[in-house]
């Protein structure tokens, strides 16, 4: 089995001072190292009866797809303001300075839907939680946010409100 951790490259002070960046291109640039990702992501929840499967502008969309396909589900888009085409819930979230957006399609949840939420990294929590929101306000059943990287020093599954959560890996 790959050594998934041993292919994140650590980028210091990107894209701002004083950050310690995660970058996963590695992880995806790797053929066999992309299969286990996904593989091991699934792997959770291939019993647990998930029809759609959110994923987050832009990283996300790398990991939530692939999520997808390999649990036979359907994919949500989630995205930044402006970037969908057809009618959208919008959910504003507080940035560490300022505000952003994320937006969804009104059709994008059916009757019976049960999604699981897939990003590529958790740091505060902020963007899960507005992704969270936005599939409540769309009467969606949540099964789990499921991430790649937990930054559990930054605390970010406090702010999902008690939807389970799971990481492949910690940073402590
Ligand atoms: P947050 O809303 O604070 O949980 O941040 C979530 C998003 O920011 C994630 O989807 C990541 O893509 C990105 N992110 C935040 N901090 C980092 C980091 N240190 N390394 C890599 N990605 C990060």
């Amino acid at each position: 089995m790959t050594d998934l951790r041993a292919l994140i490259r650590d980028i210091p002070d990107y894209p701002k001072p004083g950050i310690l960046f995660y970058d996963i291109t590695p992880v995806l640039g790797h053929p066999i190292g992309f299969t286990h990702l996904i593989e091991r992501m699934a792997d959770p929840f291939r019993d647990a009866g998930v029809t759609k499967v959110a994923g987050i502008e832009a990283r996300g969309f790398t990991v939530a797809a692939p999520v997808a396909t390999e649990l036979e589900a359907g994919f949500i888009p989630i995205r930044k303001p402006g970037k969908l085409p057809y009618q959208v819930h919008r959910r504003e979230y507080s940035l560490e300075y300022g505000t952003d957006a994320l937006e969804m399609h009104t059709d994008a949840i059916q009757p019976g839907d049960r999604v699981l939420v897939v990003d590529d990294v958790i740091a505060t929590g902020g963007t899960a939680a507005a992704a969270l929101a936005l599939l409540g306000e769309a009467g969606a059943e949540v099964l789990a946010v499921s991430v790649f990287i937990d930054l559990g020093f930054l605390n970010g599954a406090d702010a999902l409100e008690g939807v389970p959560f799971h990481a492949l890996l910690t940073y402590d």
